[in-house]
């Protein structure tokens, strides 16, 4: 119980997390801070409103929102557990203790680092533990769909080392391993990264370990995507073949916004040292709990299931996508996200972004590979099923949505989006069926 005039006590804040079903409770913001609260409440109905078809997003348990907005953010505890720089972490040290044992039961690992604030500090973190300045690595080109921490020039990786890119083959779309093994045994790369922000299959991991193998380079995969399903156990585990896997916990895996590193014993002094004090300062103790509780959840049968749908609803929504003129990259996918051209309808992915958000349907412009379109406009749409399967949307509901982009993308000047039977009312009834935080 919360005594009057005191904030609520830790316990109060999460037993008001408890209804499973109930929208965010705003309501001491809203005294304090209207201007801001509005603002909360305006995305919260902006997220439950429309259709999020953002492949990297997901809708976090009230549980995930408790430990995020609890008095955990308050405390400093820069080191690990047992071992830090600052006087009272005893508490917060068993969270950490909880996410870590989580995290290594859930994928195996002999070792994982639950620190690091984004899946992109945690590739930072990666390199920095394996390589020095000047290294050669090897990755996915960006034009392919690799990250902008696999070598772009804009960023810390394509500054501070040598990337080469591979990618996939024209006829089939798949990763090309001849050309990988090629490159590899011509420049010899320190590293091998391995991971995608865009492609709609499973990766060849073992093929991936034999190339390395072949060239003594460490293997990192990045499974920031991925590694949702792999909790689910409805994808490979990259665990017993890579030397590093890098991670967000905030995608499929639907748990607070960060990273994680798994690997195995013999790096794992080097990863967190990598970790901190490399390349970050005090990690932050209420995501670090948000990603205990988050591994927890994935590790229940329900989230299994839910991984399972998670690809069928993609699988559909591929299908309904072709039907609908769209050209899927690989002709479908094996996980979560869709990556679509958009041209045969002609439009370019910028334009097809902009006439889906005239609806409600939230989607990425992405680049297709062999894409002679700039980066800045795409070819095409990535999607991705990870929050509208939270929502409880099945494949019915992926074989409307399909319909819906398409009748978006046709519609040229606007005119069949608004009004009681344009396409933007069809996707609030949609979105308002399944909604993820129904309004309290
Ligand atoms: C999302 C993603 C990242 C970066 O994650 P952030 O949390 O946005 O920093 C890195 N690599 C891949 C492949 C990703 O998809």
């Amino acid at each position: 119980m919360s005594v009057a005039g005191l904030p609520p006590s830790p316990s109060d804040v999460l037993q008001r997390a408890a209804p499973a079903t109930a929208g965010p409770d705003f309501g001491a913001l809203a005294e304090r801070d209207p201007e801001l609260a509005g603002i909360l409440a305006a995305e919260t109905d902006r997220q439950r409103g429309g259709l999020q078809l953002i492949a990297a997003e997901n809708f976090t348990s009230p549980a995930v929102l408790a430990a995020l907005g609890s008095p955990l953010v308050n405390k400093y505890a820069e080191g690990y557990p047992g071992r830090r720089h600052h006087g009272g972490c005893e508490v917060v040290d068993r969270a950490e203790q909880l996410a870590v044992d989580r995290a290594k039961r859930l994928f195996g690992a002999e070792h994982a680092n639950v620190q690091p604030y984004s899946g992109s500090s945690a590739n930072l973190a990666a390199y920095a533990a394996l390589l020095v300045p000047g290294d050669t690595v090897l990755a996915m080109s960006l034009e392919h769909g690799g990250h902008l921490t696999h070598g772009s020039a804009a960023n810390f990786s394509g500054r501070w080392f040598r990337f080469a890119g591979y990618g996939v083959r024209p006829d089939t779309g798949l990763v090309d391993l001849d050309q990988v093994r090629d490159l590899a045994l011509t420049l010899r790369p320190k590293a091998i990264v391995c991971g995608s922000i865009s492609y709609p299959r499973h990766l060849d991991y073992a093929a991936f370990r034999r190339i390395a193998d072949e060239v003594d380079a460490y293997l990192v995969v990045d499974a920031a995507h991925t590694i949702g399903l792999v909790a689910g156990g409805s994808a490979p585990n990259p665990v017993p073949y890579a030397d590093v896997v890098c991670a967000t916990t905030h995608k499929v895996l639907r748990g607070p916004r960060g990273g994680l590193i798994l690997t195995g014993a013999a790096l794992a002094r080097r990863i967190d040292r990598a970790v901190f004090p490399f390349s970050q300062g005090g990690p932050h103790m209420n995501t670090v709990a948000a990603k205990a509780v988050a591994f927890a959840e994935a590790a229940a049968p329900a989230f299994a299931e839910y991984t399972r749908q998670v690809v069928a609803n993609a699988r559909a929504l591929a299908d309904g996508l072709a039907d609908e003129g769209l050209e899927p990259a690989t002709g479908g996918t094996d996980t979560h996200l869709v990556a679509a051209g958009t041209r045969p309808l002609g439009v370019d992915g910028l334009e097809a972004r902009s006439r889906c958000a005239r609806a409600g349907i939230v989607v990425d412009k992405c680049s297709l590979p062999f894409d002679e379109r700039p980066r800045s406009s795409g070819s095409g749409i990535r999607v991705g099923t990870s929050s509208v399967t939270t929502q409880g949307m099945r494949e019915p509901q992926m074989a409307e949505a399909a319909r819906l982009i398409g009748r978006a993308l046709r519609d040229a000047d606007g005119t069949r989006a608004s009004g009681p039977d344009g396409t933007a009312a069809a996707v609030a009834a949609l979105a308002a069926a399944h909604s993820p935080y129904p309004p309290r």
